[in-house]
C-alpha cells in the first residue's frame, strides 16, 4: 500500500468533465427510451377520470424519478401533465406549470397530448464545479 496520491486540480476537473458528459449522454438514452414508450398512449385514454388521473400521476412519478418534466405544447415551459375533471367525466389532460410566478394550465385534451421531455428545472441556480464543455 503506497501512499495515496493528492488529487491534482486538473485530474479532479477532468474526472468531473468526464463523468459529466458521460450522464448526459445516459441521461438523453433514457429520456428517449422514455418518450419512445410513451409515444404509445398519445391521441389515447381511459374512460373513467379515474384511471387517467392515476395514468397521469403514473408518469409524473417516472419523469420526476429521472429529473424530468413534458413541455407544455402551448408555451414550452416545462409542465406536470395532471387530469382534471372538465365537463366530460373522464376528464381532461393539462400542463400544469408556473408561469410568471402563477400557476397556470394549459392544454386540455381528452387523450394523452403529444410528450417532449425536458430536463426538470432547478429550484434556483447552482454553482456547478464542472465548466461547460468548449468542444
Ligand atoms: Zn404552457
Amino acid at each position: 500500500m503506497s501512499a495515496p496520491q493528492p488529487i491534482s486540480p486538473l485530474e479532479a476537473e477532468t474526472t468531473l468533465l468526464e463523468l459529466n458528459q458521460e450522464l448526459n449522454r445516459l441521461q438523453r438514452t433514457i429520456r428517449l427510451a422514455i418518450q419512445d414508450q410513451l409515444s404509445k398512449l398519445v391521441g389515447r385514454s381511459f374512460d373513467s377520470l379515474r384511471k387517467n388521473r392515476e395514468l397521469a400521476d403514473s408518469i409524473h412519478q417516472l419523469l420526476d424519478s429521472h429529473g424530468l418534466r413534458v413541455c407544455c405544447l402551448e408555451c414550452g415551459h416545462p409542465a406536470i401533465l395532471r387530469v382534471s375533471p372538465r365537463g366530460d367525466s373522464s376528464g381532461v389532460f393539462v400542463f400544469d406549470h408556473t408561469i410568471d410566478g402563477k400557476r397556470t394550465f394549459h392544454g386540455g385534451r381528452k387523450t394523452v397530448p403529444i410528450i417532449r421531455l425536458v430536463a426538470k428545472p432547478p429550484r434556483k441556480p447552482r454553482q456547478t464545479l464542472v465548466k461547460p464543455s468548449t468542444v
